[in-house]
Parts: C-alpha cells; structure tokens; sequence
C-alpha cells in the first residue's frame, strides 16, 4: 500500500516535473527572501502569482504559487512563480535553464545543517529553512561591511584633511607671529625708545608713591640714555623750527624747548594734530618716529591788543568775574576776555563735534569768524580753528 502511494507520488512528481516556461517572466533578483510566515505571505500578496495562474499550463492543481529560492548556482535570490515542488531534504533552487525548481545539490542537503529540514517539505515553504540562504545572508552582509567600509575610509579621509587645515591654519598663525615678532626686533631704533620711554612712564606713574627723588634720578637718566637727535617741528602756517629731541619725554617737554628756542611764551605754543583737529595735552608722551603727526601752534601773545576800553566794570560771560579792562563785547552783548575766550575755544571745540559756540547765558551763537576775532588769534591759531571746525563738520555728517 505503501509503495503504491510512492509510485502514484513519484508520476505525479514526474508529470509536473515538466519545464515551466510561464515561470520565466516571473524570475526576479532579491537580495533577502521572507523570514518568517507573515513576510512570505506578504511577499506573497506582492508578486501576485494567482494572477497568472489561469494561463499557466505548468500544475493543473492551480499551484502556480510564489517561491523564494536560491538559482541554480545557489548564488543568488530569486522570487518566482512556480508550481510547488517536494523537496527531498534539500535547499529548494530555480533553474533558469530548467525552467523549474531543483531539488539534487548534496553541497544544500539542509537535513545536515542546524537547525534541519525535514526530508520532504513543499518548495513555497522555504522561508522555513532560513540556513538555506545564509551564505547569501553572508554575502549581502558583507556588501553592506564594504559599504560601511567605504564610508568608514571616506570619513577618515575627512578627517584627514581637516587635521590638514588646522596644521596649515596654525603654521600660517605661527609663522605670523614670528614675523611679527622680528619685525618688532628690527624696528627704528627711535620707536624703541619711544616704547621703553613709555614703560618707563607708566613704571614712574605706578611708583608714584615712592619718594620723587628717585623718580626724578629714573627719569633724568633715562631721558639722558634716550633721544639726543634734532628734529624739524613746521607750524600751522609752514614755519619751520629745528629743535633737539634731548631729555624730551612729554609733549610738555617739547613746548618748553620750542618756547625757549623760539622765545616764545609757553602758553603760547601748543603742539596740535591738525589732521584729526586735536591739541596734545601735556602729559601725552612724546613719539620721536610720529614727528609728522605733530605740528606748532604759535599764538598771539598780546590778545587784548586792538580792543577798546570803556572803562566800565562787567561781568565775564565765561568765568563770572567783574572785568573792566582788557575785554571784549560778543555779538549777543555780553562780555568776555579774549585770553577766557581762546581757553574756552580751546577746551570746547576741538574733538567735540560742534562747529560753532554757543554764550553760555544767552545761548545766541558765536561762530567762527566771530571766534577768530574776538580771541585775537594768530595766523597759527586760525589755521588750526578751521581744521577743527571742518573735522567737527565731517564728524556731524557722519552722526547725521
Ligand atoms: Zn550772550
């Protein structure tokens, strides 16, 4: 009885054996198959093989059904719709040549591997067998290692490179800083003075608490060690005075010298920076190797020289003392003395952004050629007013 039904299996076996060129069209490349029921089902849904199974003549029992399988060489992962197939306890494959699935490889007997098969399962089953396509699972695994490879080689080229630029970037700095720093050693001789002059200053202002002798002996002795050249000094209106930079530290220093070349009283000879509109202050130190930023300012000795007297007491606009002589009247009618007058010009105008005053009680408006006027300024002290006023003006523009 047995027998018989192993004979009557086996024509079955044979008669759909038969080459199945309907599942041809149907071969496709994939590289997993399902794992489990749900996924093969699902495949299953997708390939759509019942749609076909109408006009296939490959199994009359309508199991023109999806596959998952090895190719002939067991070297890739096709799906197919094919009739199902017995298999004898080894790995189910699609011959493309065959047509159809084969069943003989002993290199794919899966009753050997762990876990087996059984010695006779249907071939749409397959996904049962999962160690049937480990060496596939092997080789996609390993497409995606050389792609985690490549990725992993970009990256470090990446990183690479940007190490590179940090390198140059700092070796660029480096090489910025040396330069600077052997530019700084083969500066003039004078602008190292000039800074040692200045550290010298600010040591003196820091140890102004110690006794004044010793500042006074630090500070004769290093304007001793300090400059001993003559420079040419030019005045607002293109004078020029020739006059040694010798024990000069301060701007002070400098118009006591100038005053007593020129004879000059020594309010009366201010150093100013006319490009920039201001008057240096007395404390500011002197900078040898700068010469061409400062210029002499030359006043008018005696301002009260041309106005008349009345003889009347009033009181000064600016500084609120009675005034009877040596005044002048503003065109608002107040009084003021122009010596006040040009300290108040002085103090006012330059660096402020103003172009002209304004009295300080009745607020009317002293402009320049009423300043110039008044004060009873010297070519000099003219010349310097107008580039005041003019960089006032630009600065205003600027704000505006
Ligand atoms: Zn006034």
């Amino acid at each position: 009885m047995i027998s018989l039904s192993v004979i009557v299996c086996s024509i079955v076996q044979l008669a759909s054996s038969a080459s199945c060129p309907q599942s041809i069209p149907t071969v496709s490349v994939v590289p997993r198959c399902p794992s489990n029921e749900k996924e093969w089902i699902s495949a299953a849904k997708r390939k759509n093989c019942s749609a076909l199974e109408n006009c296939q003549t490959c199994s009359k029992d309508r199991s023109f059904v999806y596959h998952c399988v090895l190719n002939k060489n067991a070297t890739e992962l096709v799906e197919v719709c094919a009739p199902i197939w017995y298999m004898s306890g080894f790995c189910a494959r699609f011959s493309m040549t065959d047509r159809r699935i084969i069943n003989d490889d002993p290199a794919l007997d899966c009753t050997k591997f762990v876990p087996p098969c059984l010695t006779r399962f249907p071939s749409n089953e397959s996904f049962k067998y999962q160690m049937c396509y480990r060496h596939i699972k092997f080789s996609t695994a390993s497409q995606s290692e050389k792609g985690e490879h490549t990725t992993f080689v970009m990256t470090v080229i990446i990183a690479v490179l940007v190490i590179l630029v940090i390198l140059v970037i700092s070796l660029l700095i480096f090489i910025r800083i040396n330069w600077k720093k052997n530019n700084n050693s083969i500066k003039p001789r004078c602008e190292k003075i000039a800074e040692n002059v200045y550290e010298l200053d600010e040591l003196i202002i820091e140890s102004k608490d110690d006794s004044k002798e010793i500042e006074k002996i630090s500070l004769d002795t290093t304007r001793k060690d300090v400059v001993e050249e003559v420079a040419n000094f030019v005045t607002m209106s293109g004078k020029n005075i020739l006059c040694s930079l010798k024990n000069v530290v301060t701007i002070r220093d400098l118009r006591e010298k100038l005053s007593e070349k020129e004879s000059v009283p020594l309010k009366c000879l201010l150093v100013v920076d006319k490009e920039n509109g201001v008057l240096y202050q007395d404390a500011t130190v002197f900078e040898p190797c700068k010469k061409e930023r400062y210029t002499l300012m030359v006043g008018n000795t005696n301002r009260t020289q041309g106005f008349k007297e009345d003889g009347n007491v009033h009181t000064d606009v600016i500084s609120n003392k009675q005034i009877s002589h040596g005044k002048c009247q503003m065109c608002c009618g107040h009084f003021t003395v122009p010596e006040t007058l040009f300290d108040w010009v002085k103090d006012k105008l330059p660096g402020s952004g103003d172009v002209e005053l304004q009295c300080p009680r009745c607020s009317d408006v002293w402009e320049e050629e009423e300043l110039v006027k008044k004060c009873n300024m010297s070519e000099d002290e003219k010349l310097f007013l107008n580039c005041v006023l003019e960089v006032n003006e630009k600065t205003k523009k600027m704000k505006q």
